[in-house]
């Protein structure tokens, strides 16, 4: 067995860190908040600074060997053993192909519509369930199946709530474990678009809806947690955090491990995703993988900007204000009262403490930005979502603002497939927004399908009379010249 397929044997112990009130917990329990005070919880690994001895060239050695591997479980996510779940053995690991998802430079003619930025999308919606929740969902999947080997228990209930793409992540996973871990998704109804509940009732998951936004379904899992044998595998899920360092750690490969003037762009919704990116970072610059942090900037919609009105206050002044939503085109973060807030705080000031002010900053855009700069980024060879449409818009607002220069490389997360979020396409292209969202279609950017001929011509003309009548209007319309 090649150095590259060798699966590590380093073991670390991993902790549950409170953030509410420093308690620490073992793993050999399940844990979801603290039991103490309710906080939410960080995973770290005590054995951390023994990483420390080796260097950070040997590391980037390591991972850019295992790049190659051809060991299922260092395939994704766990490329990274050492720096994410380092307790489990290589059978533990599920690997569904998630990970190592492309970074596509943007095409010239965006970024000249950009003033020349420098700008990248990394396609998280080429995960398999196409979205970055895969991430985690390996992750926790993965230490279910340690847990449930080591301890020898026969059945585990995995439950969630979601905004649609945790649910068909968990799902997808769930479908592929052993017959030993059973899950239910909870969803709001009609607040998931028809392909994110498609997801989890072609997996085969129990799928139940209830009436309200998703800050409802998330009441209900957790009195479930609390009160009933289930593990819960929303975003307060720490190993689930883990998982989802795998994007930072990634991008820093992807880049030679030189984040030097790299400004990376991650929609906020219940805030784990910019936290565990934030996570990943710092440990690589710990470990001296990296020299430089890369800037990150934060992006809510003002329809869901808990985060972003937090930051904009005087340092002070700052105070957590949980805040009612309006509808979202990026349905996926349109979250009021996010869990992980405690999360980014944490790590911000961690990352600013490092990189200095201005290194992490959250911007606002409008419903309006968001849906345009989904369509812009598709109309340009990306794959975007409507979350990875506010990355761009964000941008365009880090510009505006002289946030960001045109030479620093901004890297956009397209958190999912542009085809999760299609119907929302759909409603701008026909002028069908409910007036809640405050989008008004620009008649100039629809995109209709073309009729050729009436169906009724069909039935009136011979097999060749309708050929030619279809190549004739075609020919007409697109103005071709003949051979
Ligand atoms: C979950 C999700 C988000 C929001 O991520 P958080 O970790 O909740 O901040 C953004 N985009 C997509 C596509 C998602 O599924
Ligand atoms: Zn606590």
């Amino acid at each position: 067995m090649s150095e590259r397929n060798a699966f590590p044997e380093y073991r670390g112990r991993m902790e549950y860190y409170c953030l509410g009130c420093g308690a620490t917990y073992g793993t050999e329990q399940l844990h979801y908040t603290c039991p103490d005070c309710g906080g939410v919880f960080l995973l770290r690994d005590t054995g951390f600074d023994a990483l420390k001895q080796t260097s950070g060239e040997t590391w980037r050695n390591i991972f850019d060997a295992r790049a190659a591997s051809k060991t299922d479980a260092l395939r994704g996510i766990f490329r990274f053993y050492e720096l994410m779940a380092p307790v489990m053995d290589e059978r533990d690991i599920v690997y569904l192909g998630e990970g190592n998802t492309p970074i596509i430079h943007s095409s010239r003619r965006l970024s000249d519509q950009l003033g020349g930025q420098k700008m990248a999308f990394k396609n998280d919606g080429q995960n398999p369930s196409a979205s970055f929740k895969d991430r985690g969902m390996a992750c926790a999947f993965s230490f279910l199946n340690h847990l449930i080997r080591t301890q020898g228990l026969e059945e585990v209930l995995a439950v969630c709530a979601s905004t649609g793409d945790t649910s068909a992540a968990a799902a997808l996973y769930a479908s592929y474990a052993d017959s030993a871990i059973k899950s239910a998704v909870l969803l709001p109804e009609g607040k998931v678009t028809p392909q994110q509940l498609a997801q989890p009732l072609g997996s085969g998951a129990v799928v139940l809806e209830v009436p309200g936004v998703f800050d409802d379904c998330m009441k209900v899992v957790e009195h479930l947690a609390d009160n009933y044998q289930v593990a819960l595998l929303n975003s307060k899920n720490a190993w689930r955090i883990l998982g989802q360092e795998s994007f930072a750690f990634e991008v820093a490969q992807w880049y030679d491990w030189d984040l030097a003037g790299k400004a990376v762009f991650v929609p906020i919704g219940n805030a784990g995703n910019i936290t565990a990116i934030m996570s990943g970072f710092l440990k690589l610059h710990e470990l001296g993988v990296i020299d430089a942090l890369p800037r990150v900037f934060g992006v809510q919609s003002h329809h869901a900007d808990p985060v972003f009105k937090y930051y904009a206050a005087a340092p002070e002044e700052r105070q957590w204000q949980p805040m009612q939503v309006e509808p979202s085109v990026a349905q996926a973060a349109m979250i009021g009262n996010p869990v992980s807030f405690p999360r980014v705080r944490y790590f911000a000031e961690r990352f600013e403490a490092v990189a200095g002010a201005g290194s992490f900053q959250v911007v606002q855009v409008t419903e309006q930005e968001i849906i345009e700069g989904m369509l812009l980024a598709n109309r340009h060879g990306h794959i975007s979502c409507t979350q990875g449409g506010e990355c761009l818009a964000g941008l365009m607002k880090a510009r505006e603002a002289g946030l960001i220069h045109k030479d620093e490389t901004a890297v956009l997360d397209a958190t999912a497939h542009m085809l999760k979020f299609i119907g929302f396409q759909d409603m701008y292209f026909q002028n069908a927004f409910p007036p809640e969202y405050g989008i008004t279609p620009d008649p100039e950017r629809a995109n209709t399908p073309l009729r050729v001929i009436d169906a009724g011509e069909k039935e009136r003309l011979s097999e060749t009379e309708y050929t030619k009548a279809c190549a004739t209007s075609i020919v007409d319309r697109l103005g071709l010249k003949s051979r």
